[in-house]
């Protein structure tokens, strides 16, 4: 009853790391999970005297995102000062941009349940990660830290949404459409297990048709799709029960504990005023040129809206095959890899959104790491349409396919699975189905058209499954009709 009375309003912060060969402002490499503090050098260590030089790929890479996020782009843009004291940041200052940021003003479209919805994007800005402390469980609990700073001084992209978000599902969706066109750029791998995608969450609740905004926290440490949700679920609730009672929400920095599914609170929230940031006197301004936009408009890749599109109206695929078949990059690749073996898209949309989704999610591979390639599926496809195998013996060879990488032909000849086609075969196989049947061959006589149905199954079963369906309905038809 509470709920319905109140709505919240989300907005989510979202930090994805570059994946550039090395950091941002210095050339130490950025690859994850070497051993601690080896990744580092007097500049992302903060040394006094040292000259950040930007990272080019960084710029290019911020670019792609823009665009592909319809931003309007900046031609000037600049580096500021973040100042801060914490133990993951030797300089006492992160590398950002605060007020003149490279791109504003974009959107993206998500899938909610009422069809696809345009979500505002506030702002797209460059700045460096920080380094890592590693705790013992929970931040709050943990009796120490440790530093590792091979993260410190990786380029990072921070995309700010605007809070047009309603839910914790459409917060979701949203995360999860941006990852999905991150990773069709090319431009981060997305891990979030391993914090290569980091999303804080902005959320206020309000009651239903006022218009003013209520008081907000943030929430850090969203870890996972599912502790972004739960983290949401929670924290609205919270706050419709302290507004029930007429309390007041404390604007604060909240930590999503995972242990214990709850939200606490970590600070009072920070003002930009409270970072004293200032333009870095090390970094020149960035005049970004208009050749290098259009250069780098023209080569970015076809997008997951762009091939949604492609889908249902070039291959007149239904929206929901359209969203399964670009739900990443490799499928969508497979798919049209498969279209361009064999033209038939929407055979090819059943099949690999059918049955080859059903065996992959039953062993939880991902497209790329299956035996089916899409020479052997399409392979499949020919032996169907030439008769040699039956739809029903079809799934079982694309088992068969899936478990061993076999091609189609050599497992039919195999296993003796090639369709029955020999017609006094088949038929031999009628007359006895129609001798052993007796009652359901009258209730066929009297008109009841599920009888045939059944005959035809028996069949099909007598057969092994070898037996092409549709003369088996017209040899039981001739049969019975003589009868
Ligand atoms: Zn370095």
């Amino acid at each position: 009853m509470i709920n319905a009375e109140y709505e919240a309003v989300i907005g989510l912060e979202v930090h994805v790391e570059l994946k550039t060969r090395s950091k941002a402002f210095c050339r130490c490499a950025t690859s994850f999970g070497a051993q601690p503090n080896t990744h580092v050098c007097p500049i992302c260590l903060g040394m006094p005297g040292v000259l950040p030089v930007l990272n080019r790929q960084m710029v290019e890479f911020a670019l792609m995102t823009a665009l592909a996020l319809k931003c309007r782009l900046a031609d000037y843009c600049k580096f500021d000062r973040k100042n801060y004291f914490y133990p993951d940041l030797p300089k006492n200052y992160q590398i950002s941009q605060y007020d003149m940021p490279i791109a504003t003003g974009g959107s993206l479209v998500i899938e909610t349940e009422n069809g696809p919805r345009t979500v505002g994007i506030n702002r797209v800005h460059m700045e460096e990660d920080a380094g890592k402390l590693v705790h013992k469980g929970s931040i709050m609990t943990t009796p120490y830290s440790l530093v590792d700073l091979n993260r410190a001084g990786t380029p990072l992209l921070e995309i700010v949404s605007e809070p047009d978000l309603r839910s914790p599902a459409e917060a979701r969706m949203y995360l999860e459409q941006l990852r999905l066109i991150l990773l069709y750029l090319g431009v981060s791998d997305c891990k979030m297990e391993e914090g290569s995608l980091r999303c804080d969450a902005n959320i206020s609740v309000r009651p239903k048709g006022q218009r003013q905004l209520g008081t907000k926290t943030e929430i850090k440490n969203l870890n996972s799709f599912r502790a972004l949700e739960r983290a949401l679920d929670y924290e609205i609730t919270r706050q419709i029960k302290a507004l029930a009672k007429g309390e007041r929400i404390i604007q604060e920095t909240r930590t999503w504990d995972e242990e214990e599914q709850v939200t606490m609170s970590m600070r009072s929230k920070e003002e930009a005023h409270d970072y004293r940031y200032f333009p870095d006197p090390d970094l020149p301004p960035l005049h970004i040129d208009q050749a290098w936009v259009e250069r780098v408009f023209k080569s970015l890749p076809e997008l997951p809206e762009q091939a949604r599109r492609r889908l249902t109206e070039e291959y007149r695929l239904s929206r929901y095959d359209a969203i399964l078949l670009t739900a990443s990059k490799d499928i969508l690749d497979f798919f049209d890899d498969c279209v361009a073996r064999y033209p038939k898209p929407k055979v090819v949309a059943n099949w690999i959104n059918g049955d080859l989704a059903r065996l992959l999610n039953q062993s939880k591979l991902e497209i790329r790491e299956s035996k089916v390639t899409p020479a052997l599926l399409v392979g499949l496809f020919r032996l169907l349409d030439e008769g040699t195998i039956s739809g029903k013996i079809a799934k079982a060879v694309l088992e068969e396919m899936f478990n061993t990488g076999e091609p189609p032909d050599k497992i039919v000849k195999e296993r003796g699975l090639v369709q029955i086609t020999d017609e006094s075969a088949l038929q031999a196989l009628v007359r006895e189905v129609i001798n052993e049947n007796p009652t359901v061959v009258d209730d066929y006589k009297n008109g009841k058209d599920k009888a045939l149905g059944f005959l035809v199954g028996q069949v099909m079963k007598a057969s092994k499954g070898k037996a092409n369906p549709e003369a088996v309905n017209r040899l039981l038809k001739e049969e019975l009709s003589r009868r």
